[in-house]
């Protein structure tokens, strides 16, 4: 669907039909199913097409990182980063007002404030200090969030005190006496997570009472065979009664699993087999509340006080702050209510809404966070947006191991940051992002990586032909000459690869994207190779000088179409180049860009663009995280 808005979109400005574009377009209409419940029917054609639909904006969400301390790398490609390329490919596409990307950190529940307890530090405090950290590290490897919020926020308390009332006063909410686990070596009721005991379903002696990391099966304390605290490891816990409030999740199975197997066609198997494993094992109301400090209180209005005194459980606030953050970002603006059009039906009718998570986040953005939406949205004036495509991650493992937070085993943002600058990272881990299956990070692949696509093709042929065109030229754009059939051949291998890259970058298939980029860049390199003007300039200057043209502009759409995934590298060579980056939009039409820098406009040589690893430093690296 979105496909062919962009094409709608950009049809002012181009003929992109000669330029052989298709911006995904085929395999948007091929799978074009109407995902979103909430809206008024989808407009189908009568052969069962979408008719063009001048859909213009794109929300995207990252799963919001826990707030407790730097995260890996496994993380960091397991959410954040692709979000944080898909939004700026769309960006490039849309433009900017039209595209709105979100993150977080996730700060309530009881991890937080046993880390707190343990630095020493009130957890507010603790989680003001970390999320700054965070949104540093985010910033330095070029996240570029609308907004990076945090789940703490007013903005957030308010948004999910609105939702729980919706609940409470359509009858999806019920309070209900439970048994909870109580540690008297702890002194203290346990939450889920910190009751600790072996998994009935796969066996697995570490799972956790909120989830297997496992088997990814939601579990309840009292199904750990064995359980035990894990902050004490006492097994001196007992189970007390205490009320807390459930969601009626059981009530909205049918309802999601028509929602899901609508989107089947678009949504990877990975998000889909998860969301059918969990709804076939049937879904069981869930309780929403804790007996903690640190949350979202509960409002007296609710249950006429009857959970005074308790918080929302982090995992009903933490979804709702994509809707915090959106509003923490329109308050900052001095726009209170311009997030209002990214999230509220109808105002929110052109909005493409797409999340990005680990398979771990599936679950709750499967059933959890959707139940929460459908639910409050029954009789609303403004129901909310629910998602529309969700893109699930595996894991990056390292080393052949997991990467391990607790172990300091493998690279954190900031450590890699320490040895290379953030590009080098970000291309790595996309071009070998988990998608299909778990990836395996290790320090000679990635090293071969850097190497090979960064320094050996990309920056040897910008480098190349800048070098060679100061020398030769002036360090000036030269005149003489004109195309012919080396550069139409160029125009048309770019324009086929250009158009496979946006299909794949429109389905978010990051590895194949990287892949065509680097045919990109291939190409560029091999025009320059073949045409030689090094050699050229000593018989035919005219051609020398046709070559080099073509190269430099060859370097200016190639650093536009890398900028979603190196987008430093890409403004060192726009730089470079004395061009500006912002302004450009998408665009197939290779032969018009391989024209649009004339003739006369000064450049300059840029420093090496990026430096190889040594074998020196893969082994010390490999001795400093641990692997082997
Ligand atoms: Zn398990």
């Amino acid at each position: 669907m979105w496909g062919l808005a962009a094409r709608h979109d950009l049809h002012r400005d181009q003929d992109i039909a000669r330029a052989g574009m298709r911006f995904g377009g085929a395999r948007g209409l091929e799978k074009g199913g109407c995902s979103d419940m909430v809206r008024a029917p989808c407009r189908v054609a009568p052969g069962g097409n979408h008719q063009i639909r001048p859909m213009t904006r794109v929300l995207i969400t990252s799963a919001l990182p826990y707030v407790n301390g730097v995260k890996h790398l496994g993380n960091l490609v397991g959410s954040m980063l692709p979000a944080d390329v898909f939004a700026r490919y769309q960006r490039l596409k849309l433009g900017a007002d039209n595209v709105l990307a979100i993150c977080a950190t996730d700060e309530h529940g009881a991890p937080a404030e046993i880390a707190a307890l343990e630095e020493g530090l009130p957890v507010a405090e603790y989680c003001a200090k970390w999320h700054e950290v965070q949104k540093r590290l985010g910033e330095s490897f070029h996240l570029s969030f609308d907004n990076f919020g945090r789940s703490s926020s007013p903005q957030n308390r308010e948004l999910t005190q609105e939702f729980a009332r919706a609940l409470w006063k359509n009858g999806f909410l019920e309070v209900r006496t439970t048994r909870q686990v109580y540690s008297h070596a702890d002194k203290r009721f346990l939450q889920d997570r910190f009751v600790i005991g072996t998994c009935p379903h796969c066996g697995y002696d570490r799972a956790r009472g909120d989830q297997c990391e496992n088997c990814t099966r939601v579990l309840d304390p009292t199904d750990l065979k064995s359980p035990r605290s894990a902050l004490s490891g006492s097994p001196d816990i007992e189970v007390r009664d205490t009320q807390h409030l459930f969601l009626k999740q059981s009530e909205f199975s049918d309802r999601l699993r028509a929602w899901i197997s609508s989107n089947e066609a678009r949504w990877s198997p990975l998000v889909t087999s998860i969301a059918f494993k969990w709804l076939d094992e049937g879904l069981r109301d869930r309780g929403i509340t804790r007996d903690l400090e640190w949350g979202v209180p509960v409002p007296d209005d609710i249950a006429d006080g009857a959970l005074k005194g308790k918080v929302f459980y982090v995992w009903f606030d933490a979804p709702i702050e994509y809707i915090g953050a959106t509003r923490e970002w329109a308050d900052a603006r001095g726009t209170p209510d311009a997030w209002v059009r990214w999230w509220r039906m109808p105002e929110a009718g052109d909005v493409t809404y797409f999340q990005f998570m680990g398979k771990d986040n599936v679950p709750f953005h499967t059933v959890g966070f959707p139940v929460t939406v459908l639910g409050a949205n029954e009789g609303a004036a403004h129901p909310w947006k629910l998602v529309d495509v969700i893109k699930g991650f595996n894991w990056l493992n390292y080393d052949g191991g997991k990467f391990s937070t607790s172990q300091k085993r493998g690279v954190f943002m900031d450590q890699a940051l320490e040895l290379l600058p953030a590009d080098q990272w970000r291309w790595y881990l996309m071009a070998n992002a988990p998608e299909g299956s778990d990836a395996n990070f290790t320090w000679e692949h990635f090293a071969g990586t850097v190497n090979k696509d960064l320094a050996d093709v990309l920056g040897n042929f910008v480098n190349r032909i800048l070098k060679f065109a100061t020398a030769r030229f002036e360090g000036k754009v030269p005149e003489e000459g004109a195309p012919g059939a080396a550069e139409e051949e160029l125009e048309a291998r770019l324009a086929a690869l250009i158009a496979s890259y946006t299909d794949n970058l429109e389905a978010m298939h990051f590895r194949k994207a990287c892949a065509d980029l680097r045919a990109i860049w291939v190409a560029g390199n091999e025009y320059v190779t073949v045409a030689a003007p090094w050699t050229l300039i000593k018989t035919d200057r005219a051609a020398a000088a046709t070559a080099v043209r073509t190269g430099i502009n060859l370097i200016r759409l190639i650093a536009h179409l890398s900028s979603p995934f190196i987008p430093s590298m890409s403004h060192a060579m726009l730089a470079a180049l004395r061009v500006s980056d912002s302004h450009w939009r998408w665009t197939g039409d290779a032969a018009a860009e391989l024209r649009h820098i004339r003739p006369g406009h000064v450049f300059d040589v840029p420093p090496v663009l990026v430096r190889k690893i040594e074998d020196a430093e893969i082994a010390a690296w490999q001795e400093r995280f641990g692997g082997s």
